[in-house]
């Protein structure tokens, strides 16, 4: 069976490339923006200011929700998780979380992934494929138009599901570009997060495309020592080559990067911990996230308690290290990075 691409997958330009190729005018390509991210149709009959003919030829060769709902779960703080499948039958998760400045969507960008972080859910199951753009707008699309029926929108996009985002570069940005287009959904460029465990030739590229996307590095450890021990990415690119292409970001781009830092019980959360990762990040336009760990059976570590991480966050500050101790979501369900899809599949 070959399956249909999904028109989701176009970001502006490559809609006006592929109307020309039938013909039609550049406006084309906004009366459809108009349609999919404005009315949020559900269907290319809807589009009724398109020619027949037109829609014909796009009916023939494209989807427009790439997703189907397999499993949702709803937390008591109204944090909701979505299990969605894919044309091809692969299944990722979404998440939904409501805060007091918006509604934030966390997408996933690969089915599966192959980072191996020691402490994640998500590398319990091998990257099968990369997403398309499309399957990353679509998982976008499909809250959008729940929120639609309160009168809500996606305020914020965090790309911190299942996935390394900077191992499908081109994907992601297209993704970006369409969600971000002020023809569409217009989420602003400084509401969108991606987020990577340190892939340096990619970090290095995004620094010169000049894009106001946030970016987000998954820390963990201060020390290459043991970074090396719960991320197998720093044995490729070590933690001295990260933070160097970390100064080449800034110096290319006035942003704010954001560190995150997962406290782990006994193992990156000491005293010393915070006093070496203080210095480590001390001077840069940085602040470190620091997150509960949400704890994954298979992987034994153990949460921080409160008090140590309250302490953790204490010495960054008395160090002169901006820090914030993000609060927990939808922890009475499966929501770990990966954990609905791991028992989805595993219970296969
Ligand atoms: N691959 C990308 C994005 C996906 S992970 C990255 O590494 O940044 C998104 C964030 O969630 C990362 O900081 C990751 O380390 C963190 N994370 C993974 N498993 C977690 C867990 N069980 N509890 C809390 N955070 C977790």
């Amino acid at each position: 069976m070959t399956l249909k691409q999904t028109i989701y997958d176009l970001t502006m330009t490559q809609m006006e490339e592929m109307l020309a190729e039938y013909g039609q005018k550049k406006y084309r390509a906004k009366q459809l923006y108009a349609w999919l991210y404005r009315k949020r149709v559900t269907s290319f009959d809807e589009m009724t200011d398109l020619p027949a003919s037109l829609i014909e030829q796009l009916k023939e060769r494209f989807v427009l929700s790439p997703l189907k709902l397999v499993n949702k779960q709803v937390a008591r703080d109204k944090t909701a998780k979505y299990l969605f499948e894919l044309q091809d039958g692969a299944t990722i998760e979404t998440v939904l979380m409501y805060f007091n400045f918006g509604q934030s969507v966390c997408v996933s960008s690969q089915v599966g992934c192959n980072m191996g972080c020691t402490f994640c859910a998500s590398g319990l199951l091998k990257k099968q494929r990369d997403l398309t753009a499309g399957e990353i707008v679509g998982q976008i699309m499909y809250i959008q138009k729940e929120l639609d029926i309160e009168d809500l929108r996606v305020g914020n996009v965090v790309i911190m599901g299942t996935g390394e985002p900077f191992d499908n570069y081109d994907n992601v940005m297209d993704f970006c570009s369409v969600i971000n287009s002020d023809l569409g959904l217009a989420i602003g460029a400084r509401h969108i997060t991606i987020s990577t465990c340190g892939i340096v030739p990619k970090i290095k590229q995004f620094a010169k495309e000049h894009k106001q996307y946030n970016l987000a590095i998954s820390l963990h450890a201060p020390t290459q020592e043991l970074r090396d021990r719960l991320m197998p990415i720093n044995h490729a690119y070590p933690l001295d080559m990260l933070m160097n292409a970390l100064k080449e970001y800034s110096e290319e781009n006035n942003r704010r990067i954001t560190f995150e830092y997962i406290l782990l019980n006994g193992v990156n959360d000491s005293d010393e911990d915070a006093k070496i990762l203080a210095n480590l990040i001390r001077g840069m336009n940085a602040y470190i996230n620091l997150i509960p760990y949400n704890e994954v059976d298979e992987h034994g570590y153990r949460t921080t308690n409160d008090k140590i991480a309250l302490h953790f966050y204490d010495v960054l500050m008395k160090h002169g290290v901006k820090a914030t101790l993000r609060q927990k979501h939808g922890d009475d369900i499966d929501a770990a990075c990966g954990q609905l899809r791991a028992k989805h599949e595993m219970g296969k």
